[in-house]
């Protein structure tokens, strides 16, 4: 499961709760330069790391043993593409088959990416339907997502809102500590 985790919240922590009996073990993977969104993210590699790090803390113990956390693309320099992260993890992994986990938003753009029609002969989709969103055309889990973006937990925060509903305490703390996002 990738994505700019600028910052995770509990949105993406449902997604892993609900297609965790789906898999033997799910990486979370934080992007290094996601070249599709017009702007980098607003939090360096470093920092997005330490929030899903914190974020995935909280995680019963049972999906603990399942979820890791891997740097593998923000280690990379210049433009994130997934079709790299696949050929990177199938060198280590050759046995094994990977599945994409992504929300609907995204699945939308897949075409976009680079070498998209390479990564499709790679991996498996598995597709949640954020709210508000039309059906896609990829296998969907249907899952109670929640209707919350990073995009908003950044306004939140910028505004002085209370964000405690969408992320986790621990990454909250170090948001404030770090001065994220123009947090107050
Ligand atoms: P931003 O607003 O900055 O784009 P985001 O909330 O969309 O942030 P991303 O890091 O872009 O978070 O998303 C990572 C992955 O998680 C993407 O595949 C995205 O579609 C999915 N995702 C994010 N939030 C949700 C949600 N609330 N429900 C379902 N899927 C989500
Ligand atoms: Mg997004």
């Amino acid at each position: 499961m990738g994505g700019t985790f600028d910052p995770i919240h509990r949105g993406h922590l449902r997604i892993l709760d609900a297609v965790a009996g789906k898999f033997d073990r799910i990486l979370v993977i934080p992007s290094g330069h996601p070249w599709l969104r017009t702007s980098e993210p607003v939090a360096s590699g470093g920092a997005r790391l330490e929030m899903c790090s914190r974020a995935l803390d909280d995680l019963s113990e049972e999906l603990q043993e399942k979820v890791a956390l891997t740097d593998i693309e923000i280690r990379r320099s210049g433009p994130t593409y997934t079709v790299d992260t696949i050929n990177q993890l199938r060198a280590f992994f050759p046995k094994d088959s990977f599945t994409l986990i992504l929300g609907s938003d995204a699945a939308s753009q897949i075409d976009k990416w680079h070498k998209s029609k390479e990564l499709k002969s790679l991996v498996n989709f598995l597709v949640v339907r954020r709210p508000g969103e039309s059906k896609s055309t990829y296998p969907e889990i249907e899952i109670d997502a929640l209707d919350i973006s990073a995009t908003e937990v950044r306004d939140y925060l910028r505004s002085g809102k209370d964000v405690t509903p969408f992320i986790s305490d621990s990454v909250l703390t170090y948001i404030k500590e770090a001065g994220l996002y123009g947090s107050k």
